[in-house]
């Protein structure tokens, strides 16, 4: 028998894993062992398959099973990784269909089993009807309970981005949805005044909105099912179905069994190339902590961008070719109805923790040219470092075509860039496109002209 790899989680990571891997070193036996039904799929299409923006599930699978073998990769579908003992370089399997159950060597392994859901331990949380979204068999377990007839209202525990994506996948099928979060406004992630503006838009969809309101329990009927999400000031929002939106956590839990060694946030430590320490054992995607390029702290980011590349890291490493993964810096975006939103590097609160002293700067623009057909309102918000002018932070939100601004400014951040460089910056203009100074110019001065102020007030 020649090397062997086994990779656990057949998704993001662990597919990108398995086939750079393959890719660089064509004899090497890959094992591949899924739990769920597709390998490969993006979790993140999953509240546009529920709303029926996307009508096939095959669509979300960019590649099958099948395609995996055909590459080369044995792909064991259905089929659950138990254990996994390091001394003996073994995993330990169970079938899910046949409760068959046996044991495979690896020579590498890569831990890729993403996250799970966050279930706030509240009473009634176990009942049927109660519903996480992370895998895609997830988001068909739960597109069958809607096309269920009985289903009418739907309560989303929990307003952060994939919370109110499903909430508006099932708005989008015309049922009553409500939001509940103990928060003051929603996507935490966001300084609260972006919070605002996506609340305003969750309303204006007919999403009701609960917030500084956290669950307190799911009551259940007699029938055994939710029937109604408690909230701590007793409120109780009816619901034939609830959905989890609280986050996830990192899966851990056969890592954390096995000795392979957990990073202060969590997830499973791992250095740039991806190793865990453990000779020959990798991880990427979800279930590992990566280094905040501006805070310098381990944290465990949640997404399907981050995944794919680590898991390639892995894979180049594991093939015999020499690859890093350089951490984070806190890119994310999201369009919630019509309102799109997205941030880099440090929200305010993030920055304050993290140490830094910083003055913000918003500017309220518009997508295109002012009098050009279709100019929509985008509020570009940045937060620079004081007297350095270094930029920390920005956010945006607006309509159509304002979010994906933000690539530009995650460049300048990764960049170490002060506002002064980026106010000056070549950006491209034509009013279809932008007004003649970019609302990212825009702020970048206003920023600066902050920076300026502090420094003469000293
Ligand atoms: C609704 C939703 C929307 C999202 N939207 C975005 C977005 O817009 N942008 C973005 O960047 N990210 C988004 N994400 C996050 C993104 O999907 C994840 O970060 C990404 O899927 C992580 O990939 P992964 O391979 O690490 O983990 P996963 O995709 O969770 O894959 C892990 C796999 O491991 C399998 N597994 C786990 N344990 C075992 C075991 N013991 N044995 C065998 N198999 C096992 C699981 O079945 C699963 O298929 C979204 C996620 C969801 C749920």
């Amino acid at each position: 028998m020649g090397q062997r790899l086994v990779v656990i989680g057949g998704d993001a990571a662990g597919g990108s894993a398995a086939s750079q891997a393959r890719k660089r070193q064509p004899d090497l036996d890959v094992v591949i062992f899924e739990r769920g039904r597709s390998t490969s799929y993006s979790a993140c299409g999953i509240p546009y398959w529920i709303s029926g923006t996307v009508d096939d599930e095959a669509a979300l699978v960019a590649r099958t099973p099948e395609q995996h073998r055909a590459a080369g990769i044995d792909v064991r579908m259905r089929t659950e990784v138990v254990g996994i003992d390091l001394d003996r370089r073994t995993v330990a399997w169970r079938d899910l269909d046949s409760g068959a159950e046996g044991r495979e060597p690896f020579d590498d392994l890569v831990y890729a089993t993403g996250s799970v859901p966050m279930r706030p331990p509240v009473p009634g949380i176990d009942a049927d009807g109660v519903f996480g979204v992370q895998v895609l068999d997830d988001g068909a377990t739960l597109r069958a309970e809607l096309a269920r007839g009985p289903v009418r209202r739907v309560v989303v525990v929990g307003g952060g981005y994939i919370g109110l994506e499903i909430a508006e996948a099932c708005r989008i099928r015309g049922l009553d949805v409500t939001v509940v979060d103990r928060s003051a406004t929603p996507v935490g992630t966001f300084d609260p005044d972006v919070g605002a503006q996506i609340a305003e838009a969750v309303r204006g969809e007919g999403i009701d909105l609960v917030l500084s309101d956290g669950v307190a329990a799911i009551a259940v009927g007699t029938d055994g099912r939710a029937r109604a999400v408690v909230t701590a000031s007793g409120r109780e929002l009816p619901a034939d179905l609830v959905v989890l939106g609280l986050g996830v956590r990192p899966n851990v839990a056969l890592a954390r069994e096995a000795g392979i060694p957990l990073g202060t946030s969590g997830g499973v430590a791992v250095d740039a190339r991806m190793r865990t320490g453990v000779e020959g054992v990798w991880a990427a995607g979800d279930c590992v902590e990566s280094v905040h390029r501006l805070s310098g702290q381990r944290v465990v980011v949640a997404l399907g961008t981050h995944a794919n590349k680590q898991g390639r890291v892995a894979g180049i490493n594991i093939g015999g070719g020499y690859a890093t993964f350089p951490g984070v810096i806190g890119t994310a975006i999201t369009r919630v109805c019509d309102l799109e939103a997205a941030r880099t590097g440090l929200s305010s609160a993030e920055a304050e923790a993290a140490g830094y002293s910083f003055v913000r700067a918003a500017v309220d623009s518009t997508t295109k040219a002012g009098y050009f057909p279709g100019a929509a309102p985008i509020r570009v918000t940045m937060i620079a470092e004081r007297r350095s002018g270094r930029l920390l932070g920005a956010q945006i939100v607006g309509r159509e075509a304002a979010a994906k601004r933000i690539d530009a400014l995650a460049i300048c951040i990764w960049n170490e860039m002060t506002v002064d460089e980026i106010l000056s910056l070549d950006l491209s203009y034509a009013p279809p496109f932008a007004p003649v100074w970019d609302p990212v110019l825009i702020a970048a001065r206003k920023a600066f002209e902050a920076v300026e102020a502090d420094v003469r007030s000293l």
